[in-house]
């Protein structure tokens, strides 16, 4: 315990993936609002981050809020977000298709892109595909013809499942699958996690170093390795996807975390 306090106290920063360390669902974790409380007592930075693309930050806000966590959109990186970031950079002016929900098209029309109907999907510049629970053949159909018409695929992550009060249910790499599969074209760039892309764009956004930040997730093969390959300290929680099992099983490689807690709340030291 006492290492941890140690621990926690050398850190700055902390970036806290929401799905399974937070919450299920609509489902909060027990303590979860206390455990934010308790790191910002003590001062530290937070980016509230998620590979889901379906809801926008206010959004996302919102949520955190009803489970009575105070945050600003400032402080939340979604891959959705982070594909803005990223084509911002990379391609200003660029059109756009999205398989994705309505929030993922929210998100991509604030941050200044154009996105085109299913009629228009082939004068796009990229495709961009998220999580999509509202999937129609009509849809997929337009992303592939945008595809095959030349556009580029963008992945706003490929996480083949995420939790839900239920249990698993199919993620964004449901819909990567089914235009790749129609269109025989794979995604160039992939914006979530793991991919080091999303890491990169929170530490700008905190203005911190992989030194000086942890990063807390549930998911060993995307929120510890992208933590572990952009040099920041892991942080395990089992409230999620992650069994005891896995666990031992990434013993070893490098999907290992630095450090494994039951739940967020063991954060709080002396509770
Ligand atoms: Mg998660």
């Amino acid at each position: 315990m006492r290492k941890l306090a140690n621990l926690i106290n050398r850190l700055s920063t902390f970036f806290l993936d929401m799905d399974g360390v937070l919450y299920r669902g609509e489902a909060p974790i027990g303590g979860a609002a206390q455990a934010v409380a308790y790191l910002r007592r003590k001062g530290k930075k937070i980016v509230f981050m998620t590979n889901n693309a379906a809801y926008t930050r206010r959004a996302y806000v919102h949520k955190l809020a009803r489970m009575g966590i105070p945050a600003r959109e400032s402080e939340i990186i979604t891959s959705g977000y982070a594909a803005v970031l990223y084509l911002r950079k990379r391609a200003p002016h660029a059109r756009l298709y999205v398989v994705g929900e309505p929030g993922l098209k929210a998100e991509l029309r604030q941050g200044g892109f154009e996105v085109l109907p299913d009629n228009r999907a082939g004068e796009v510049d990229f495709v961009v595909a998220g999580l999509d629970r509202t999937l129609t053949y009509n849809r997929l159909e337009a992303g592939v013809r945008a595809l095959l018409a030349g556009a580029e695929l963008i992945a706003t992550n490929l996480d083949a499942t995420y939790p839900t009060e239920t249990g698993l249910s199919p993620g964004a790499g449901a819909t990567v699958g089914a235009l790749s599969g129609s269109s025989g074209k794979q995604p160039k760039v992939v914006i979530g996690k793991p991919s080091p892309n999303m890491i990169k764009l929170a530490l700008r956004m905190a203005g911190s170093r992989p030194k000086e930040t942890a990063i807390l997730g549930d998911k060993l093969a995307t929120d510890i390795r992208a933590g572990r390959e952009a040099g920041l300290t892991t942080i395990l929680v089992l409230t999620g996807v992650t069994s005891k099992r896995d666990l031992k099983k990434a013993k070893g490689t490098r999907l290992a975390p630095d450090i494994v807690l039951s739940s967020i709340t063991d954060l709080v030291v002396g509770k």
